[in-house]
């Protein structure tokens, strides 16, 4: 079993409950910069004063904000672990790529999980967070196809990538992310 993992994939497509689910089974450390930076907000902490104006307009926050985050939560982590949200961008994956290569702790898999627009504006408007209003969940989703996207042909081109189709249920798509990270792929 591969343990120490990427999930990419759009806002809204289930990466955070299938993320959860997986490492609940697994125990590997769930690592969502997202979920970590909406707890900085919510403590009014310095971070989470610098983080808050750009989630509320779906921008992404500073790469070197995001990366101190990842660097210590990898750093003391001996088993497995999930990257939850992180990275967003090529510039980010290059500094985890060098981050590991110290931590002699190569990426295993990388899956993207990929659901139409459509579907994922309608999940999202149900979740109701406070920057999932209509106008910036589009601006997310252009922000994905703009900045994150690219990272599907990065890691594709480490040989490291694997898609997984997010319609149908929860359970649906577990055991589909579960059977790719079992195979040798
Ligand atoms: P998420 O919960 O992953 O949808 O993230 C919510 C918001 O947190 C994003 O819209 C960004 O503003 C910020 N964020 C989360 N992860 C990152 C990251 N790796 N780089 C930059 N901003 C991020």
């Amino acid at each position: 079993m591969k343990e120490r993992l990427i999930f990419l994939g759009p806002p809204g497509v289930g990466k955070g409950t299938q993320a959860a689910l997986l490492c609940s089974r697994s125990k590997f450390l769930h690592l969502s910069t997202g979920e970590l930076l909406r707890a900085e907000v919510n403590s009014q902490t310095l971070l989470g004063l610098k983080a808050a104006a750009l989630m509320n307009k779906g921008e992404l926050v500073s790469d070197d904000l995001v990366l101190s985050i990842v660097e210590k939560q990898l750093s003391f982590c001996t088993g497995g672990w999930l990257l939850d949200g992180f990275p967003r961008n090529v510039s980010q994956a290059r500094a985890l790529e060098e981050l590991l290569l110290k931590l002699h702790k190569p990426i295993d898999a990388v899956l993207s999980i990929e659901l139409d627009d459509e579907i994922l504006i309608e999940r999202m408007l149900l979740r109701g967070r406070t920057d999932d209003t209509e106008e910036i969940i589009r601006y997310r989703l252009e922000v994905y196809r703009q900045k994150t996207q690219p990272l599907i042909n990065y890691y594709s081109d480490l040989g490291v990538l694997s898609a997984i189709k997010g319609e149908g249920s929860v359970k649906e798509v577990s055991n589909s992310i579960f059977e790719t990270l079992s195979s040798s792929m």
